[in-house]
């Protein structure tokens, strides 16, 4: 007799996309739970890792453990009770546990629900810091320590082992994740593609992918945890190998494309640039005309020029753009500038417009909030500067010739606007400005397909901005060194967060502020800019304040980037232990740009954090970008430095560019040779189809 299965009975062809849901212990239930943390295929499952681990091989016994140190034990449940304190009725779960060296005193506050879920006999494992009187019958102690009920049966996969901890969601808990990921890593692990080249694995001794995979779930017996949790045991590297090559070779693709593709050949022997430069009332400084040269090399090829000029706030890039236009323009092409936020946008028009009127040349402005939409004058040419927003990329927005695009304030942009900016050309000229200081690692990460030039020399007599760190007692002072520098004909900025009052976070708002300093200054004119205001108004309020008729301008971090306001000496920045580092030196790159001595002074709120007060330091203790930003990744780590999710490049997750600084220098060196030995890749079908998913079509869109 045969047994027939019905057809409802087959499970589906599991293969690595196969749908989370489909894994034992999921379910549709938790599958949705999954989704929550971003997995949603077998694949996604096995590779969502660990956040730590610990070393349950030899949990210690109560009396080996040691005060004030974070220690795990396993131990058998005594009593577990709910006891209210008598005077502030708060509700204390306590739990007393045992093993056969001594008594352990557990507490949790505010959750007397605990009590359910431990029986005499419960074996639990406990981690936390260990605390309490010595002396006293009872004195180990541990409070609110995260625990783990235990049976025999977990035997392998929850004890007697380095055991895996992973980030739960509400309705699954760190334990439940481990067991469904321990039959997955089981049962799926051979789904895992092995796409590297074998030559590239050979040379950088690489162990299998499978294996990596698996030991970073369920480490071997003899693996060393401190380098499980550092993030830099064997496995560990080699899946960083493989985040930063597949980074590396889509940048190394990028590249490769914009190199093979024609491009405008420029005049770069330009009399309106001569005559540009002849009317600046300054010299320009070596800095600004080397990158001048890089740039008519660039633009004198017959190759799209892609390239990144980063510097220093305050270092004079603007000029540089100019002078790249100008060439653009006498070649008949229209040249375009695209700025992050409205109010530059606008500043930077007001300002072109000035340097160029003479010139004759055409001007306009593209924001969503400008009126009197110049669409027909840019289609038809009749605009040949165009400064906007990203207004600029919209769909229906049409050049008529455009030959060169320049990006101010990259960071804000990704990969993807810079594509479809450049696709409003003719494979275009890109110029992308930054002043955001990058550390050389992260540039080299997220702008691996471009070239960089760097202005690094600040225009002749600057001087070194004061940043001082002020508390809320000492406002009195505060208030003494505007005077002071008012009286001597010099105007502030003082900066607040938010615009609106929020409660919660207690800030005081741009508004509230505005109001104080005209109390404050009663003879003084205040102007007052922020996000909400109408454009028509800021420019109005950002004029006036050019033109020195308002002393003091209240706002908000709306002027963080772009103005241009040398009589302005002196910036207050409240509250400023919220702001990121690298928000407060853009934030001060404002001032000290007239010559004149010029002050920072930081106001800061107790209470912060460790971190807000290594940020004043670092402001306090430097200037300059370079440093700040290298202080900055190492305060917040790359995982959020400015936010690499919106550049439009794969996540990384496991790699980390500071720690694995010398992975991604092998994988970036691999990956560009492999991109320039074999372009097509055809020879490795099964890296080119990770690289597209990876990827997710960004690759596809900047293809011709
Ligand atoms: P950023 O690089 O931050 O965009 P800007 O282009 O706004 O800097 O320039 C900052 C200020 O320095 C402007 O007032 C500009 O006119 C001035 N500037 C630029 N180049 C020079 C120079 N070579 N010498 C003196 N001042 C300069
Ligand atoms: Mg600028």
């Amino acid at each position: 007799m045969t047994v027939h299965k019905k057809n409802s009975n087959y499970a589906p062809q599991i293969t690595k996309d196969t749908p989370v849901q489909y894994v034992k212990g999921v379910g549709p239930a938790r599958a949705r739970l999954f989704e929550r943390l971003g997995v949603k295929t077998i694949e996604d499952l096995l590779y969502y890792f660990p956040w730590r681990y610990e070393d349950r091989k030899n949990l210690k016994k109560v009396s080996d453990l040691s005060f004030g140190n974070p220690e795990t034990t396993i131990c058998e449940v005594l009593t577990a009770e709910v006891v209210t304190t008598p005077r502030k009725k708060m509700k204390i779960f306590e739990l007393t546990v045992k093993d056969e060296t001594g008594f352990l005193k557990c507490k949790w506050f505010n959750q007397p629900y605990l009590e359910r879920y431990f029986k005499k006999g419960q074996k639990v494992i406990l981690s936390g810091i260990v605390k309490g009187n010595p002396y006293a019958r009872f004195g180990l102690e541990m409070e609110n320590p995260d625990f783990e009920l235990v049976g025999d049966e977990d035997k392998f996969i929850h004890t007697s082992r380095i055991v895996p901890v992973y980030n739960a969601t509400e309705g699954i808990s760190p334990k439940q994740i481990r067991t469904l990921m321990f039959n997955a890593v089981s049962s799926y692990s051979s789904l895992i593609d092995e796409y590297m080249p074998e030559d590239i694995r050979n040379r950088n001794s690489l162990p299998p992918m499978r294996w990596a995979v698996k030991e970073a779930h369920f480490p071997e017996e003899c693996a060393d945890v401190s380098a499980l949790n550092g993030g830099v045991s064997r496995a560990h590297k080699r899946l960083a190998f493989n985040e930063f090559f597949l980074l590396e070779t889509g940048l190394a693709l990028l590249k490769r494309r914009e190199i093979l593709e024609h491009g405008i050949s420029f005049n770069v022997e330009n009399h309106l640039v001569d005559e540009f430069l002849k009317s600046l009332p300054f010299e320009l400084t070596g800095a600004q005309k080397r990158i001048i040269a890089e740039i008519k090399s660039d633009m004198r090829r017959p190759l799209p020029m892609n390239r990144l000029v980063h510097g220093d706030v305050g270092c004079g890039k603007t000029v540089v753009a100019l002078v790249s236009m100008l060439i653009a323009v006498e070649n008949g092409c229209q040249a375009c500038l695209m700025a992050p936020t409205e109010l530059l946008a606008e500043q930077h028009f007001i300002n072109i417009h000035k340097m160029v009127e003479a010139l004759g040349l055409n001007v306009v402005l593209l924001t969503s909030s400008s009126k009197g939409k110049p669409f027909d004058d840019i289609s038809e040419g009749r605009s040949q500067l165009i400064i906007g927003t990203h207004a600029l990329i919209q769909e229906h927005v049409k050049f008529n010739n455009l030959g060169l695009a320049i990006i101010d304030e990259q960071h804000r942009f990704g990969v993807v606007q810079r594509a479809t900016l450049r696709r409003k050309g003719f494979n275009p000229d890109i110029l992308i400005m930054t002043a955001t200081p990058i550390p050389r690692t992260l540039a080299m990460t997220l702008y691996g397909d471009l070239d960089i030039s760097i202005i690094d020399e600040l225009p002749k007599g600057r001087k070194p901005i004061i940043t001082k760190v002020f508390f809320s007692s000492r406002k009195d002072r505060i208030i003494a060194l505007i005077k002071e520098e008012l009286s001597k004909g010099r105007q502030a900025y003082i900066v607040y967060p938010l615009i609106e009052e929020s409660e919660k976070l207690d800030l005081k708002s741009a508004i509230e502020g505005f109001e104080a300093f005209k109390k404050i200054f009663p003879d003084k004119k205040i102007g007052l800019v922020h996000g909400r205001i109408h454009h028509d108004e800021r420019e109005a309020v950002m004029s006036q304040f050019k033109s020195g008729g308002i002393d003091i301008l209240v706002a908000t971090t709306v002027i963080e980037v772009g103005i241009d306001v040398p009589n302005a000496s002196l910036m207050l920045i409240v509250h400023a232990e919220r702001f990121g580092l690298a928000q407060l030196h853009q934030l001060r790159g404002r001032i000290g740009r007239g010559g004149y001595e010029s002050y920072c002074l930081l106001l800061a709120y107790h209470p912060f954090s460790e971190e807000a007060k290594r940020r004043l330091k670092a402001m306090e203790a430097t200037g300059d970008g370079f440093k700040i930003a290298e202080e900055d990744l190492a305060i917040r780590g790359p995982g959020d430095f400015f936010g690499t999710r919106q550049s439009g490049i794969p996540e990384l997750k496991i790699a980390n560019i500071v720690r694995d600084i010398n992975v991604l220098e092998a994988a970036r060196k691999e990956a560009f040779a492999l991109v320039e030995a074999e372009p097509d890749l055809s020879r490795h079908p099964l890296l080119k189809e990770t690289l597209k998913k990876k990827w997710m079509g960004r690759l596809e869109l900047i293809k011709s």
